[in-house]
C-alpha cells in the first residue's frame, strides 16, 4: 500500500484543482512553497533553485520550489508582470490555537490586470484590465478597468480589418491583460497576445448582458445603467460586467470603489489609430517606452500621479468639439496668464500623493497606516488649492473645484487616529495615536510599566543579593530569566530557582518575575490585537468616504494637468491656437515639440498652409535629411495638441477641427503577425484610403518604396489622384516622397500643391537650411547623405558612376533606364544640365560668395525659370 498525500498536500491539490491555470504559493511554515510544474515556472522565470521532495499522486519526485513569505510580494509581482496568474493558498487560522492541521485557503489571486497592491504596480500610470465581449455582427464591446483607482469605462469596436479599432484601442490604453469568453475564437485572442497582452479566458456566464447589466447596477447601486451612456451597447454591458465580475473574483472583495463607469464612443474624439500613436510617439517611443521621444515626455509636466494619468488619457482622445476645447484652452490659458496661481498651485501640488490609488486601497481593504497618513497630509492642502482662483476663473477649473472636498471629517478623523510617521504597514502595530482609544492606551501602560517593572527588579536584585553582574533577560523560550554569572552562583539567594545552565553561569526565575511576565505577555498581545481591531475599524469607516476622495483626486489631475500644459506653453513659447469648425490649418512658425528639445542648434521654424477645399495636398520633395519627416509630424502634433486642448509651438495657428490623423511613415516588418514590410505599408496605406474623410489630416512619409521603383511610382500617383478624388475637397495631406516624378501632379490636380526643403549647395558641401518652400525639387543629394553616414568613399563614388552611366542612357534615348530617385544615394547630375534652360546662369554663379540668404533668392528664381509657366 502507499501512502496517500499529506493532508496539507491534499489541501494543496483541492485549491490547485480550482486554479489549474494560476502559479498556485501555498503557504508552509515561513515558505510559500510551489508544486510541480508551478515550481518549473516559478524557478525558470524567478531564478530559484529546483529540488524535490515527496512523490506526487503518480508516484514520481514532485519538483519543488519556495520563497520566503515575508520576501514574497517582490517574486509575486515579477511572476506576474511577466503575464502569470498567481494565487495565493494562505493559512487562514492562527498556527497556534488550530487543532490538528492549519486550515488553508485561497486568499488571493493576482493577475496582471487586476493588481492593487502598490509594491507590486509597476508605474504609477493606469493599469487596465480590459473585457472583450461579441456584440451584434462583427463588433465588439470593450471595458477597461484600473482595480487600483476604480476608474472604469466602455468602448466598442468593429471587427473588420484585422480588428484594427481593437488594436487601436489596445494600442491607446495598453492593458496589462484582458479577458475573453471562454467560448471565444482563438482570432481575436491570438492578435491581442501578439500585442503583448496576456489573455484569460473566463467562463461565459460572467459574459451575459443581462447578468452582467444586473451586476453593474447592484455595484452602482442603481436601477438602470442609462445614465451612463452605454445604453444600447450589449457587448460593451457585457464586457463590463465580465470585468466587474473578474475583478470581485480576484481581489475576492466587493471593490466598493468601483462606483460608476462612463461610455468613451470613439466618435467623441479625434481618432488616432494605433499606427498613427506609435508613428506621431504621441505616448510610447517608436524605440520603445520612456526614451524621452514622446508627445506625453514633452508635455507631462505634471506634479501629481492623478495629473500624470489625466495627461495621458487627453493625449490619446483629443477632442472633437470646439466648445470642448475652447473651455480646455481657457483652463490651460487662464494658468498660462496668472503665472504666480500656477507656481502655487503646482507648489502644493508637488507634496500631493497619488490620493486616487489610496482610495482604492482603502475600498479594498489594504491601505496602510502609511497610506493614510499621506492621504491625511495630502487632503489637508485642498483648502490652500480651492483660495488660489478668484471666482471669475474659467468654467474647467470651477468644475474642477467643485468636484473637490475638503474632507474635513476624514483628515481628522486620522489626525486624531493615526501617530504623525506611521509603520508602512499595520502588522506590528505603533500607528494609533495616543488618546484615540481609552482602552488601547490602558494596556500600553501595562505592557510599558511591566517593562520599567522588570528594568527596576534588576536593580533591586542587584541590591539585595550583592551581584552586580546580575542581569534580567528574555527568551522566547523561557521568557523572563535572572541571569548570575559563574563566579557568583555562591551568592545566589535560596528562593531562586534554577530554569537553565549556560556556558557562563546559570539562569533562574522566581514566582513574582513569573507573574509579571504573564502579565507583559497578554498585554502586548492584547494591545497588538486591539490595535489592529481598531485600525481595521478605522479603515472600514473609511470606505464611505472613498467615492469623495476619488472626485477630489481626479479633480487634482484636472488641475494639474491645465496648469502642467501652461508651464510648458510658458517655458517654450507655445500659443493659444485658435480652432474653427473648417478644413484649414495655417501654421506660422511652426515647430515639432520634441525634436526642438533634443537639437544641439535652433530649430528652424517653418509655415504650413492647408485647406481641404483648396491647397488639399502639399507634395514635399527635398533632399535626404532635409526635415520632410520633422516637418509633417510636426504639423500632425500641433492639431492634436491643439484638439487636446493645449497650446502649440508656432508663432501662430489655426486648426479647422481634424476628425482624424492618419500615418503612413516608415517601413517596418510586423514579425509578430507574420506580415511582410511591403504587405504592412499597404495595409496601413488601404486604411487611410478607405476611411480618410474630408475632415481628416493625411501623413504619407514615403509610399511605395518596399517593391519596384514603377510599381512604388504607380501606386504613390494613384494614391494622391485618390486622395485629391472629384469632390470638391479632400483630406488635408502632406505627402513627402523622392518620387521626383510625382511633382507634375501639381499642374493636373488642382489641389496639389508642390513644396520642397531647401538646401544650400556650394559644389562641394550641402547645407540644410530646413526651411520649406514652394516649388519642386528632384534632387535627393543621396550621396552626400550617404558619405555623411560614413559609407565607404569607393562605394559612393562607383554609385555615382553607375547613375551618371544610367542617366546617359536615358537622355541619348537608349533602352530606358531603371530610375534611381528611389535608391536615393547617388544625383541624377546631368539631367537637369542639359533639360534645363537655367544652367547657363547656374554655371556661371560662384557659390563661394553668395550669402544664405542671396543663395535662397537665387535657388528659388533659378526654378521659376526651370519650371517655367508651372511656378506661382
Ligand atoms: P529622409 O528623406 O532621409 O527621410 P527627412 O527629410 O525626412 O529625411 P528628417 O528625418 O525630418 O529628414 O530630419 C533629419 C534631421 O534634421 C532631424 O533628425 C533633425 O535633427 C533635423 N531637423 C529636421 N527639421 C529641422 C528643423 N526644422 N530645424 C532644425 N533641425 C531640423
Amino acid at each position: 500500500m502507499t501512502d496517500g498525500p499529506t493532508p496539507a498536500m491534499r489541501q494543496y491539490y483541492s485549491a490547485k484543482a480550482r486554479y489549474p491555470d494560476a502559479v498556485l504559493f501555498f503557504r508552509m511554515g515561513d515558505f510559500y512553497e510551489t508544486f510541480g510544474e508551478d515550481a518549473g515556472v516559478v524557478a525558470r522565470e524567478l531564478d530559484i533553485t529546483l529540488t524535490a521532495r515527496g512523490r506526487d499522486k503518480n508516484g514520481d519526485r514532485m519538483p519543488l520550489a519556495g520563497v520566503p513569505h515575508h520576501a514574497a510580494e517582490g517574486y509575486i509581482a515579477r511572476l506576474v508582470n511577466k503575464g502569470y496568474k498567481v494565487v495565493i493558498c494562505d493559512q487562514v487560522e492562527d498556527p497556534k490555537t488550530a487543532k490538528g492541521i492549519v486550515k488553508r485557503d485561497v486568499t488571493r489571486v493576482i493577475t496582471p490586470g487586476t493588481l492593487i497592491d502598490s509594491s507590486m504596480l509597476a508605474s504609477a500610470g493606469a493599469h487596465y484590465l480590459m473585457a472583450v465581449a461579441p456584440d451584434r455582427k462583427e463588433t465588439f464591446g470593450l471595458a477597461f478597468l484600473d482595480v487600483s483607482t476604480g476608474e472604469f469605462f466602455v468602448s466598442s469596436g468593429s471587427g473588420g480589418r484585422e480588428y484594427a479599432e481593437i488594436v487601436s484601442e489596445v494600442v491607446r490604453y495598453r492593458p496589462t491583460e484582458a479577458i475573453v469568453p471562454e467560448s471565444f475564437g482563438d482570432t481575436l485572442p491570438a492578435r491581442l497576445e501578439s500585442l503583448g497582452v496576456p489573455v484569460s479566458r473566463y467562463r461565459d456566464d460572467a459574459f451575459d448582458p443581462d447578468a452582467a447589466y444586473e451586476r453593474l447596477c447592484g455595484q452602482f447601486g442603481t436601477t438602470t445603467l442609462d445614465g451612463y451612456g452605454c445604453a444600447g451597447m450589449p457587448g460593451a454591458v457585457a464586457a463590463a460586467g465580465a470585468a466587474l465580475c473578474y475583478a470581485q473574483e480576484t481581489q475576492q472583495s466587493s471593490l466598493s470603489h468601483i462606483s460608476g463607469l462612463s461610455t468613451r464612443v470613439p466618435s467623441g474624439n479625434m481618432a488616432l489609430d494605433a499606427i498613427t500613436l506609435r508613428n506621431l510617439e504621441i505616448t510610447a517611443g517608436i524605440r520603445g517606452e520612456g526614451d524621452g521621444s514622446t508627445l506625453l515626455s514633452a508635455l507631462d509636466v505634471t506634479e501629481t500621479s492623478m495629473g500624470s494619468r489625466t495627461m495621458r488619457s487627453f493625449l490619446i482622445a483629443p477632442l472633437l468639439g470646439k466648445d470642448a476645447i475652447e473651455a480646455r484652452l481657457d483652463a490651460v490659458e487662464w494658468f498660462f496668464d496668472h503665472a504666480l496661481e500656477r507656481q502655487a498651485l503646482r507648489a502644493t501640488l508637488g507634496d500631493f500623493a497619488d490620493t486616487e490609488r489610496i482610495a482604492g486601497r482603502i475600498a479594498y481593504g489594504n491601505a496602510g497606516p502609511r497610506d493614510l497618513a499621506t492621504l491625511r497630509d495630502s487632503l489637508c492642502a485642498i483648502p490652500d488649492v480651492k483660495t488660489l482662483f478668484p471666482t471669475d476663473a474659467p468654467v474647467r477649473v470651477h468644475d474642477a473645484l467643485d468636484a473637490m472636498s475638503d474632507h474635513a471629517a476624514v483628515t481628522d478623523l486620522i489626525g486624531r487616529a493615526i501617530v504623525d510617521e506611521p509603520p508602512a504597514t499595520a502588522r506590528a502595530g505603533g500607528m494609533i495615536r495616543e488618546g484615540y482609544n481609552a482602552k488601547l492606551d490602558e494596556l500600553r501602560h501595562l505592557a510599558t510599566s511591566g517593562k520599567d517593572w522588570i528594568a527596576e527588579f534588576q536593580q533591586q536584585e542587584r541590591e539585595r543579593t550583592g551581584i552586580k553582574s546580575l542581569k534580567v533577560g528574555y527568551n522566547r523560550v523561557f521568557g523572563y530569566y535572572i541571569e548570575v554569572t559563574r563566579p557568583n552562583l555562591h551568592l545566589v539567594p535560596p528562593e531562586y530557582e534554577r530554569r537553565q545552565t549556560t556556558a557562563n553561569g546559570e539562569r533562574y526565575t522566581i514566582p513574582d518575575l513569573r507573574e509579571k511576565e504573564a502579565m507583559i505577555a497578554t498585554a502586548e498581545e492584547r494591545l497588538t490585537a486591539l490595535e489592529a481591531e481598531i485600525y481595521t475599524e478605522l479603515v472600514r469607516t473609511l470606505v464611505a468616504e472613498v467615492a469623495g476622495i476619488q472626485a477630489t483626486a481626479r479633480a487634482v489631475g484636472l488641475l494639474d494637468v491645465y496648469s502642467a500644459l501652461a508651464e510648458v506653453a510658458a517655458r517654450y513659447g507655445y500659443t493659444r491656437p485658435a480652432i474653427e469648425e473648417s478644413g484649414r490649418v495655417v501654421i506660422r512658425d511652426g515647430r515639432h515639440p520634441v525634436v526642438e528639445r533634443h537639437l544641439p542648434v535652433p530649430f528652424v521654424p517653418n509655415d504650413t498652409e492647408l485647406d481641404s477645399a483648396a491647397d488639399q495636398i502639399m507634395i514635399i520633395t527635398g533632399a535626404n535629411m532635409a526635415g520632410k519627416s520633422t516637418y509633417m509630424r510636426a504639423v500632425a502634433l500641433c492639431c492634436i495638441m491643439a484638439q487636446v486642448g493645449s497650446f502649440v509651438p508656432a508663432r501662430h495657428a489655426t486648426i479647422g477641427i481634424v476628425d482624424r490623423v492618419f500615418t503612413r511613415v516608415g517601413a517596418f516588418d510586423d514579425l509578430a503577425s507574420g506580415q511582410s514590410t511591403f504587405m504592412v505599408e499597404m495595409l496601413e496605406l488601404a486604411n487611410i484610403l478607405n476611411n480618410a474623410t474630408a475632415g481628416s489630416l493625411v501623413i504619407l512619409d514615403e509610399i511605395g518604396r518596399g517593391t519596384s521603383t514603377l510599381d512604388g511610382c504607380a501606386i504613390a500617383r494613384a494614391v494622391v489622384e485618390f486622395l485629391h478624388g472629384k469632390a470638391v475637397a479632400g483630406p488635408r495631406t502632406l505627402f513627402a516622397t523622392h518620387f521626383h516624378d510625382l511633382i507634375d501632379l501639381e499642374g493636373t490636380l488642382k489641389r496639389v500643391k508642390n513644396f520642397h526643403f531647401a538646401v544650400k549647395d556650394t559644389g562641394t558641401d550641402v547645407v540644410f537650411l530646413r526651411k520649406i518652400i514652394p516649388g519642386a525639387t528632384d534632387r535627393s543629394y543621396g550621396v552626400h547623405v550617404a558619405h555623411l553616414a560614413g559609407i565607404p568613399k569607393k562605394v559612393t563614388d562607383r554609385a555615382m558612376e553607375i547613375l551618371k552611366e544610367a542617366s546617359a542612357r536615358e537622355f541619348s534615348g537608349g533602352p530606358r533606364a531603371p530610375r534611381y530617385t528611389q535608391m536615393l544615394l547617388v544625383d541624377p547630375g546631368e539631367r537637369a544640365v542639359q533639360e534645363n534652360p537655367a544652367v547657363r546662369e547656374l554655371k556661371d554663379l560662384n557659390p563661394n560668395e553668395m550669402t544664405p540668404i542671396e543663395a535662397l533668392t537665387t535657388l528659388c528664381r533659378l526654378q521659376r525659370i526651370a519650371n517655367g509657366e508651372r511656378e506661382r
